[in-house]
């Protein structure tokens, strides 16, 4: 019998860390790619997390590899097809997949080539497993200051709009906090307003409060990719609740880059508790080495959840994801008649 004998959601989850290391390993083979070891075990510190991670930004070193191997098509194809099968056999009903198309144009791609790919290779994972819907998600990037790469955001933020209902649902802006003011990205979320895009935004993750606040009343965001150091401020918490925000929560990866101290300690169920819309999501599963069943129990076992309050959760999920409306509703009845 299943552990979890609902719908399950996860829309938090990079691709660049949905790559299974055996895939990795291949895919860096056959391109010619050195790596740090002759063999796919050897790969594994390098491309998962563990407790010696002492931020974010270690963390995020940890896609430097698999970023390496996704620089053309076939490679793109088959990680988002694998990611969909993974899905797929994990029981998951529907997942918002994120991705930075400018993240895959250090070769010869260009940033259409690189959705195009992942967009084939969703279209065949979904046509090999039973159903699992899927979402795609492009994300802009923070790498530092905002001017960096305004260029390559803007065009990432147009391109969401030419392939709205063609495959793409949203944007998100991701990468490192903390480097600039969350402000300086204004001008990306300003654009998604004008051409009527969905979005949800990282914010409140190693950067605090404040940055949830800005994305929230600057942006205009009511999803937020993690969000948890909203905690921190009572009165914003109070003001997210009367917003209906839905936060991205994921549990391992908050802790694995030290931003929470603990399961226990994880503010999502006192969230919720204060009656922000909190969501369960895996973030990197493969460098996170997680899904959504290992969240979901360390959620129940040390972070105080119930399972009324997972199936609470994924309710949550269906009401923030920007999937159509016809399979939100079949997901909230089917949701709602599991609540005991
Ligand atoms: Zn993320």
């Amino acid at each position: 019998m299943k552990r979890y004998d609902f719908p399950k959601l996860d829309l938090h989850l990079h691709l660049d860390g949905a790559i299974s290391v055996n895939t990795i390993f291949e895919l860096a083979k056959e391109r010619g790619i050195k790596l740090p070891s002759n063999n796919p075990e050897g790969l594994v510190p390098y491309v998962t997390a563990d407790a010696d991670i002492s931020d974010v930004n270690e963390y995020l070193k940890k896609f430097e590899i698999p970023t390496a191997v996704l620089q053309d098509k076939p490679a793109l194809r088959r990680a988002a097809r694998e990611a969909v099968i993974n899905l797929g056999e994990q029981g998951v009903r529907y997942a918002e997949i994120r991705f930075a198309p400018q993240l895959h144009t250090k070769k010869f791609l260009k940033q259409p080539d690189a959705i195009d790919a992942v967009l084939e290779g969703i279209s065949e994972g979904k046509m090999e497993s039973d159903n699992v819907d899927i979402g795609l998600i492009l994300c802009a990037m923070s790498f530092g200051d905002a001017s960096l790469n305004k260029k390559e955001n803007l065009e990432t933020v147009r391109l969401a709009s030419e392939l709205k209902g063609k495959g793409i649902d949203g944007i998100d802006l991701a990468g490192a906090e903390c480097l600039c003011p969350l402000s300086d990205f204004s001008y990306i979320f300003e654009e998604a307003k004008d051409l009527n895009l969905s979005y949800t935004c990282h914010a409140g993750d190693s950067d605090g409060p404040e940055s949830v606040r800005t994305a929230i009343l600057d942006f205009g965001a009511r999803r937020i990719g993690h969000g948890h150091r909203i905690i921190e401020d009572t009165e914003l918490c109070r003001l997210a609740a009367g917003l209906g925000v839905t936060l991205e929560i994921c549990l391992t990866s908050n802790i694995q880059c030290k931003t929470q101290a603990s399961y226990e300690t994880h503010p999502a169920k006192r969230l919720m508790d204060m009656g922000i819309k909190v969501t369960l999501n895996t973030d990197n599963p493969v460098i996170a080495g997680v899904t959504l069943d290992s969240e979901y129990d360390f959620a129940v076992l040390q972070g105080g959840f119930s399972m009324n309050d997972l199936i609470r959760a994924n309710i949550n999920s269906v009401e923030a994801s920007f999937m159509p409306p016809n399979l939100k509703n079949k997901l909230l009845e089917e949701l709602s008649g599991k609540i005991k």
